[in-house]
């Protein structure tokens, strides 16, 4: 089994005509999943006959197998099931003023970083570009379940959750395709943030198959002493490549990256990081987000005590760079950035659904 958002408008047609239905019913269909992300049973302008074929030949493949939810019903985490195989995790997180999920592009991932519950678990599959994309029409489903104090629209989706995406570039620049397709999902671009280890070849790539796309680099480190350690791809892709890399995706987008930094006590929060950062952040116009450690099993060493973050901070600030302490939603609930594995959690549980 596979899920329909891997076809295409034209494969879909094919399939459908094929089955004896009219024209105009595959630009229906089409425009169910797509548009309205409506699952088969809520199509009701489809006969149930053909809605049964559907669902049996044609799957959307997006199975919730586990719900949670925090912050008053503002974050929730699911454990899905796509394509009828791969387990993942997907996080909604409703803002006052925006809702945004955060989706996986593996189901696990390789790069080893070691602070990371991804990482911990290691690679166990690549996601297809329906997969992908089935997370995000899931979202704008879902978003409808958010309480009043949010927006209750799906309007940006985040490349954090399980995997790295450009170890996975072929289904995610296709993904990437499909939810910007005015004709399929219809998303602006600017709507979407991939975040990346810093795989260098992959940046140049990203910025030419999708400048309107936002960038986001794991750097945790200023050092490449330091990062070798934190972030194992990085004895491959060290900091000076990384930087050029970035300086060249900023160049051709013409648009501002984000370093993002999870300090971790006494070991990435030091002056001298800060100091070592400062410069780097600079020289690439870049927002930089904080964010405190996320626990994780595998990993000894907590977050940063609040003292510290302000003082990373105002090294940063006094240095000019442009600087932002991200809160840690669903952290309660594991499903923080970071904590995705899988993991059986504590957390009012929401229930699981078909
Ligand atoms: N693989 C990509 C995207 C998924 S990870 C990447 O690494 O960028 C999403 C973000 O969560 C990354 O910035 C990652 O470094 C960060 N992260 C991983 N483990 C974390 C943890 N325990 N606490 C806080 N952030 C973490
Ligand atoms: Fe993979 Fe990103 Fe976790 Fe590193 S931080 S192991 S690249 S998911």
């Amino acid at each position: 089994m596979s899920t329909v958002y891997d076809l295409t408008r034209e494969q879909l047609a094919e399939r459908l005509a094929a089955w004896g239905e009219p024209r105009f019913r595959a630009a229906q269909v089409w425009s169910q999943l797509w548009k309205r992300a409506a699952t088969y049973e809520e199509m009701s302008d489809i006969s149930p006959a053909l809605r049964e074929r559907l669902a049996a030949e044609l799957p959307l493949g997006t199975e919730v197998l586990d719900e949670r939810a925090a912050d008053r019903g503002a974050t929730r985490k699911a454990l899905l099931r796509l394509g009828g195989a791969h387990l993942i995790e997907a996080v909604l997180m409703g803002y006052r003023d925006r809702v945004t999920v955060c989706v996986s592009s593996q189901a696990g991932c390789a790069m080893g970083c070691t602070f990371c519950a991804t990482g911990q678990m290691g690679l166990r599959n690549n996601l297809t570009a329906g997969e992908i994309a089935a997370q995000v029409v899931w979202a704008r489903r879902e978003a409808a379940l958010l309480p009043a104090t949010t927006p209750r629209r799906l309007g940006n989706v985040v490349f954090m959750g399980m995997g790295e995406p450009l170890a996975n570039e072929r289904h995610v620049f296709a993904a990437l395709a499909r939810l910007t397709d005015p004709r399929a999902f219809a998303i602006g671009g600017r709507r979407i943030t991939v975040s990346t280890v810093g795989i260098v070849p992959g940046i140049a790539r990203l910025a030419v198959a999708h400048p309107q796309v936002g960038l986001a680099v794991s750097f945790h480190a200023a050092s490449d002493e330091l990062r070798d350690r934190l972030v194992p791809p990085n004895i491959r892709y060290p900091l000076a490549d990384l930087e050029e890399a970035v300086a060249g995706w900023r160049v051709a987008t013409r648009r501002r990256p984000s370093i993002e930094w999870a300090l971790i006590d006494h070991v990435n929060d030091t002056d001298e990081q800060a100091e070592l950062l400062a410069p780097i952040a600079r020289r690439l116009g870049a927002h930089v987000n904080l964010i405190p450690l996320n626990p994780t099993p595998g990993y000894a060493v907590t977050g940063s005590p609040p003292a510290r973050i302000r003082r990373f901070v105002s090294v940063l600030e006094r240095a000019g760079v442009n600087v932002t302490v991200r809160d840690t939603r669903g952290r309660n609930i594991d499903a923080a950035c970071g904590q995705l594995a899988l993991s059986a959690v504590e957390g009012e549980r929401v229930g699981s659904r078909p």
